[in-house]
């Protein structure tokens, strides 16, 4: 599996449709300060599924929406698509490429789409989980984010380990199935209450 085009409009500095095009192996950006490279990893971290608007270097999520400049105004609408090669069936879906894109209007709707067929955002999280992509995107190493690393406590070092293996996903529904296992033992308890009562 690898990262194969991304393209951005109207989100963050790039107002026009913009299409980056990977190829296996490594990728360097380089350009002058302030000149969007950051914001390339942003629109991969978004497309991919991240809620945090500071962890996108904004305060509210409407911050990646194209701002306006002194020659362009503001956009209505940020777009990111990403497409990955899943020949080798990394992603748990039959397709051998995947296309994922995630849409944020100004108005405040927000659209997600798998290989262009409209979905949840717990779809694209989903789906990307199994291959170390996570929600809470540890594959994503930002500047200065390794010293964090090297400074975690063992419980957080756990939990990047285990969102880069996968096991999140598993332990998150382990425990939503615990809770509705409580819930049910709760009702089992009052309907004993209830029969005794009758009986
Ligand atoms: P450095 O090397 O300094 O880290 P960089 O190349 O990574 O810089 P970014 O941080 O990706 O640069 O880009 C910053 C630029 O993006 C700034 O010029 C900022 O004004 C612009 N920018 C960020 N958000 C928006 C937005 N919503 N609309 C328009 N421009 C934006």
């Amino acid at each position: 599996m690898y990262l194969k085009t991304l393209t951005v409009r109207g989100f963050k500095s790039f107002a026009s449709a913009t299409t980056f095009e990977f190829e296996p192996g490594v990728t360097a950006v380089v350009g002058p300060n302030g000149s969007g490279k950051s914001n390339v990893v942003d629109a991969l971290a978004w497309v991919m599924g991240e809620q945090g608007a500071k962890t996108l270097r904004g305060g509210k999520m409407e911050d990646v929406i194209f701002a306006g400049t002194s020659d362009r105004p503001a956009l209505g609408r940020a777009q990111v698509t990403l497409t990955i090669d899943n020949t080798d069936g990394a992603l748990p879906i039959e397709y051998t490429e995947v296309t994922i894109s995630r849409t944020l209007f100004r108005s405040g709707g927000s659209e997600y789409a798998i290989n262009g067929s409209p979905c949840r955002l717990l779809d694209i999280q989903e789906l990307l989980s199994d291959s170390g992509l996570g929600r809470e995107m540890h594959v994503i190493v930002g500047q200065g984010q390794l010293d964090r690393v090297l400074r975690a406590t063992p419980e957080d070092r756990r939990g990047f380990i285990e969102e880069a293996a996968g096991i999140l996903k598993h332990r998150r529904r382990k425990e939503k199935t615990l809770r509705k296992l409580d819930a049910t033992q709760a009702n089992l308890q009052r309907l004993e209450d209830l029969t005794q009562e009758i009986g």
